[in-house]
């Protein structure tokens, strides 16, 4: 193999190990060719992403080993244990925390051949899909019979039901069909000793602690999930779109708190900052031109950025033009779909608009939802600043609209003070009546590409728990934010996490090193 690992070399699983899983799965769904190892070693951290395209790829998998059903996924960890081979569960490998990346070599457990649609319930608006279906499929199945899940998270073509559920993933329409733990009523799973669990489905119950939550978010640390059971909906009878131009985050995050703090229940709702107006909707006010010109011509001065990483981002800005457009030049823009029953869409509506004008918003019209629209999953930027030797990623955490404005100020700040830093800019886009999530997109062209990767994230996490925020939203834990999770949970809230994943999982069979310290890598010899 002429690639290297960077995290770790991986390490030799037992040959007859691997021949007895051909014997359950079939010869031909267990690789151990190259071109899957290495296409199985990394998922969408965007820095193990850039380092791939060097040659260098995270850790080198043993095997890929594709089961088909429960049944085959209950006999590959009865034998994982008799060996002692770690297995790291793998859906779509969209996750961007490297939280399908195996520490230790050990063998890839593929969900992707467990990808059927089950059944449909009607009446009771239940719909039962194995884990391993790819976003797009599970919608295209239930559209077929004229319902939607309502989690279409950017990632839905690469991303599946069962990593949705092991990340605690959340869509674009989240604020009104909520995230996958409002969806998700009951699931199989293959425990780690090999017990086949089966939470049934309802909607709630006083039945001890929930044992659906603990998969929720785990990260293949506890379980294998095989089949999950999702409360469905009925595909909307009519849509509203609506925009407005504020003057500032603050002011938006105000009207769009008390809008959801009533009893509306918009299905997107987003707040770009001024940078992303900008870039999603082309538009630069006069004062702004000569503000960037002068920014840019700076930072070149100073040997920041080169001309031709400012026409790479120039590049990523929307070249539109669309009536009204320039109401948002220099502006905050907020987005809403109202979206169900004809009736309640009218009423939401109405609120929506009287919030507005009570903080002085511009109505813009339904032209930049639809541009908002037709954007949603390009994510063509990423790869052009990775192929040009800069550093790009997402982060996403999440506050209380009391900490809101103050938090969104200082990571802007403190993110753009890291050396190498270009751009760092910022959305919400899922709200509570209490809570808004913030996601920053950040990009730099620095001399030291891990260092500044590790400085800005530090800069991010470090700013989110000072001022109250949680570190991730929705996209989960991985290794990347592991060494921030004992400020997270604190020392027993850490303490009690590592406590019950090793109490369930004692012969750390299942991705060992993943969301806390002390699922320890190393402890299967
Ligand atoms: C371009 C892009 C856009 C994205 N947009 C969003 C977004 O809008 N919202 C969002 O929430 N996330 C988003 N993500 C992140 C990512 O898509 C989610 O985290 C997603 O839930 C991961 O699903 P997956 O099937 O790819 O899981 P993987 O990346 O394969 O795995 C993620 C984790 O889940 C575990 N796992 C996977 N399947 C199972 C299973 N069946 N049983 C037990 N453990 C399992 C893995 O071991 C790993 O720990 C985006 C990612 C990209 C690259």
């Amino acid at each position: 193999m002429n690639v290297k690992s960077f995290l770790s070399k991986g390490k030799d699983i037992p040959y007859e190990f691997i021949e007895e899983v051909k014997r359950i799965v079939g010869e031909k769904y267990v690789s151990e060719k190259e071109r899957d190892l290495i296409s199985y070693s990394v998922d969408y951290w965007l820095y193990g992403v850039y380092k791939t395209q060097f040659g260098e790829i995270p850790v080198i998998p043993s095997a890929v080993v594709s089961p088909k059903n429960t049944e085959e996924v209950q006999k590959v960890v009865r034998l994982a244990n008799k060996y002692h081979v770690q297995i790291t569960p793998f859906g779509g490998g969209s996750g961007v925390l490297g939280a399908a990346i195996p520490f230790n070599g050990s063998i890839i457990l593929n969900t992707q051949r467990m990808n059927k649609f089950i059944s449909l319930d009607e009446v009771s608006q239940v719909a039962v899909f194995e884990s391993g279906i790819i976003g797009t499929n599970l919608e295209k199945e239930l559209n077929y019979k004229g319902y939607s899940l309502g989690n279409i998270p950017q990632s839905i073509p690469c991303s599946t039901v069962g990593g949705w559920v092991s990340t605690r993933a959340a869509g674009q329409f989240s604020t009104k069909y909520g995230k996958i733990e409002d969806m998700l009523l009951g699931l199989t799973a293959v425990l780690p000793d090999g017990e086949i669990l089966r939470i049934k489905p309802v909607s709630r119950k006083s039945t001890g602690p929930s044992l659906k939550h603990i998969f929720l978010g785990s990260e293949g640390t506890i379980g294998i999930i095989t089949e999950v059971y999702l409360s469905v909906h009925k595909t909307p009878e009519k849509v509203v779109k609506n925009s407005f131009a504020f003057d500032s985050v603050e002011t938006a995050l105000d009207m769009v708190r008390e809008v959801v703090q009533t009893d509306a229940k918009p299905a997107v709702v987003r707040i770009f900052d001024k940078d992303e107006t900008e870039r999603y909707f082309g538009v630069v006010s006069k004062r702004d031109t000569y503000r960037q010109a002068f920014g840019i011509a700076s930072k070149i001065l100073k040997g920041k950025v080169s001309p031709k990483v400012l026409s790479i981002l120039n590049e990523s800005k929307n070249k539109i033009s669309f009536e009204g457009m320039e109401k948002l030049a220099g502006k905050v823009a907020v987005i809403f779909i109202s979206e169900g029953d004809e009736d309640f869409v009218f009423l939401e509506d109405r609120v929506i608009k009287k919030k507005a004008e009570e903080y002085n918003g511009i109505s813009i019209g339904a032209k930049p939802v639809d541009i908002w629209l037709s954007k949603r999953f390009d994510v063509h930027l990423g790869p052009t600043i990775l192929r040009n030797g800069g550093i790009v990623d997402t982060i996403e955490v999440v506050s209380l609209f009391t900490d809101a404005p103050a938090l969104y100020n200082d990571i802007i700040v403190s993110m753009s003070n890291v050396k190498g830093a270009v751009s760092v800019s910022g959305h919400y886009s899922h709200f509570y009546p209490e809570s808004a999530c913030l996601y920053i997109t950040f990009a730099g062209f620095p001399k030291d590409q891990l260092k500044y990767y590790e400085d800005t994230w530090t800069a991010a996490m470090e700013t989110t728990l000072r001022h109250n925020g949680s570190i991730s939203h929705h996209h989960g834990i991985g290794f990347l934010r592991k060494p921030f999770m004992q400020k997270e949970l604190g020392i027993a809230g850490e303490k009690l996490m590592k406590d019950v994943i090793n109490a369930v999982d004692k012969n750390h069979i299942f991705n060992p090193g993943k969301l806390v310290e002390g699922k320890d890598e190393e402890a299967v010899k």
